[in-house]
């Protein structure tokens, strides 16, 4: 799908910061990293607002999923979207960038949304590959268990590769870090913005062509930051999944939520 090709309407786009978790720089990279020091890891879901109404993209995790797993839970999801005028009942559509457990908990947020997901995601998440225990470190059983049941009942829509979802937002298969993880590309009025959730977890990722540790195909990974790439207007509209810079270069969505919710529709400090 071309630029040329995705909708003309523009959208505001909005980072909702949740959660977070320093650990060792080595942790974030395949092979390490020289520099033995801590630093932080945030959590984030995303907002899209425009004449389509509005789209959460990922759902994050709860108080419970945080204890389980010892990360922090800064601000809980639906406070942030409420933070934002946005009430999580009235949501319609849901983009699930991948199953893991960071991005697909807080099943019942969401009583009237119905979920976006990818073919390869779900058979990824309910295969052959959750009997490896390597592989099924990032899923929570819970949460394929709450997307099966909205499968039964109808739900759930499923995508295979690129799609337009409304005039100007669109979802793009990219695997590598999940087998069928997907970002999403929104026209807005700075240009197009990719919110490239975990295809990219850090700047450093994609400026130094890194990979996260937790990975399905570091070659679809590498290739993704490839395909990212073409799909944003420029570097500075890539949006990482986990990045802690994002709360601190875009500007805050109001006055109030400086280092929680900022708008991605509006040009970074960089
Ligand atoms: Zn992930
Ligand atoms: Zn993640």
């Amino acid at each position: 799908m071309s630029q040329e090709t995705l909708g003309d309407d523009v959208h505001e786009v909005y980072a909702v910061l949740y959660g977070s978790h320093p650990r060792m720089r080595s942790e974030n990279y395949v092979f390490g990293d020289p520099h033995d020091e801590m630093t932080p890891f945030s959590y984030y879901v995303w907002a899209i607002k425009g004449p389509h109404g509005t789209f959460v993209v990922d759902t994050g995790f709860d108080a419970a999923a945080a204890k389980e797993r010892d990360r922090t839970l800064v601000h809980p999801v639906g406070d942030g979207l409420k933070a934002l005028g946005i009430a999580p009942d009235k949501v319609e559509n849901v983009i699930v960038t991948h199953m893991h457990w960071d991005h697909a908990g807080n099943h019942d947020l969401f009583p009237n949304a119905r979920y976006h997901i990818q073919d390869a995601e779900m058979a990824y998440a309910t295969g052959r590959c959750m009997c490896h225990q390597m592989l099924r470190i990032p899923f929570n059983e819970s949460d394929v268990h709450a997307m099966v049941k909205k499968v039964f009942a109808f739900r759930c829509e499923f995508h295979d590769g690129a799609e337009e979802l409304a005039p100007g937002i669109s979802l793009h298969k990219i695997g590598g870090h999940s087998k069928g993880l997907q970002c999403v590309r929104v026209k807005t009025k700075r240009g197009i913005v990719v919110l490239a959730s975990d295809c990219i977890h850090l700047y450093s990722h994609i400026d130094e062509g890194r990979v996260f540790p937790i990975t399905y195909s570091i070659g679809d990974t590498l290739e993704g930051y490839k395909t990212i790439q073409k799909l944003a207007s420029s570097r500075h509209h890539i949006v990482p999944g986990h990045d802690p810079d994002v709360v601190n270069i875009y500007p805050a969505a109001k006055p109030g939520l400086e280092n929680w919710i900022v708008r991605l529709d509006e040009a970074p400090k960089v």
